[in-house]
C-alpha cells in the first residue's frame, strides 16, 4: 500500500464532448469524500473542452490540462493552433507534450523543448512523455533513448520545478501491454537518476486499468499514472485510484 502522494492524469484524447463532462459526477464526489486522500486527479480533455470543465471543477480539488500547444506563446497566424497562454487563459494548469502519438507524428525533440519552454512561461506544469519504442526496447537501447529525450527536450531548462515525467513505453499504449514490474522500477529509477539537483515527479502510462494496477501499484518509485483509455470510464478511474491505495 501506498503512502504518497500520488498523481491520476487522465488523457482523454480526442474523445468527449459536451455530454461527456457529465460522467464525472462520480469523481467530483468521490474526491470530495475522500478529502484527506493523498491523490491529485488531472484531466486532460481536447481543447474543446477545457475551458467547460475547468468552470465544472471550480469548487473541486480535481485540476484541468491540456493535450499539446503551440511553440510559440505569442499570437500569431497558425491556423488551427493554439498556444500555451491561450490555454491557461481558458482554465489549464497543465499540458501533456512529448506524447508519442505526436512524436510519430513528425514532433521532433527540438520542437518539444520549445513547446515546454513556452508552457512554463505560460505558468503551465508540463507533463512531459518520454519513453522507447518496442525495437528500441528490442535492442535493448531504453536508457538511451531516455537519456536522450530528457536531455534534448529539457535542454537549457534549468529550473525543472514545473516537469512531471511520464514514462510511456510506445510499445504499452493503446495495446493492453505493460512492463514487467522490475523493468518499470529501474526505467523510472534511471530516470530519476538523471536529475542531480530537484528529481521530478515521474508517472507510468501505458495501458494502465482497474485490474493491471494492482501489478504495478507498489512500486515505489512511482509517483502516479497518465491514463488514456481507462480514464474515459469514471467507474474504472476511481477503481484506479482506489486501488492503488489499498
Ligand atoms: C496515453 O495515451 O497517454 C496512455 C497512457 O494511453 P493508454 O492508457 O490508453 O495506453
Amino acid at each position: 500500500m501506498t503512502n504518497k502522494y500520488m498523481y491520476f492524469i487522465a488523457n482523454w484524447k480526442m474523445f468527449g464532448d459536451l455530454r461527456t463532462l457529465n460522467s464525472l459526477d462520480s469523481v467530483i464526489k468521490f474526491s470530495k469524500n475522500n478529502k484527506n486522500s493523498k491523490f491529485r486527479i488531472v484531466y486532460c480533455p481536447p481543447n474543446t473542452l477545457i475551458r467547460p470543465l475547468s468552470k465544472r471543477l471550480k469548487k473541486t480539488n480535481l485540476e484541468v490540462g491540456a493535450q499539446n500547444c503551440h511553440e510559440n506563446e505569442n499570437y500569431g497566424a497558425y491556423t488551427g493552433h493554439v498556444n500555451s497562454k491561450m490555454l491557461k487563459n481558458v482554465g489549464a494548469k497543465y499540458v501533456i507534450l512529448g506524447h508519442s502519438e505526436n512524436r510519430q507524428s513528425g514532433e521532433t525533440d527540438k520542437l518539444i523543448n520549445l513547446k515546454i519552454k513556452s508552457a512554463i512561461k505560460s505558468n503551465l506544469k508540463v507533463i512531459f512523455c518520454i519513453g522507447e519504442t518496442l525495437s528500441e526496447k528490442r535492442k535493448k537501447r531504453t536508457n538511451k533513448v531516455l537519456a536522450q529525450q530528457i536531455t534534448s527536450g529539457l535542454k537549457s531548462i534549468k529550473n525543472t520545478s514545473n516537469i512531471i515525467i511520464a514514462y510511456e513505453p510506445v510499445w504499452s499504449i493503446g495495446t493492453g501491454l505493460i512492463p514487467k514490474p522490475n523493468d518499470l522500477s529501474n526505467s523510472i529509477s534511471f530516470i530519476k537518476s538523471k536529475f542531480r539537483k530537484k528529481t521530478p515527479k515521474v508517472l507510468y502510462g501505458g495501458s494502465v486499468n482497474n485490474k493491471n494496477i494492482t501489478e504495478i501499484k507498489d512500486i515505489n518509485v512511482i509517483d502516479g499514472f497518465l491514463i488514456g483509455g481507462a480514464s474515459q470510464s469514471s467507474k474504472k478511474f476511481i477503481d484506479i485510484i482506489k486501488k492503488t491505495f489499498n
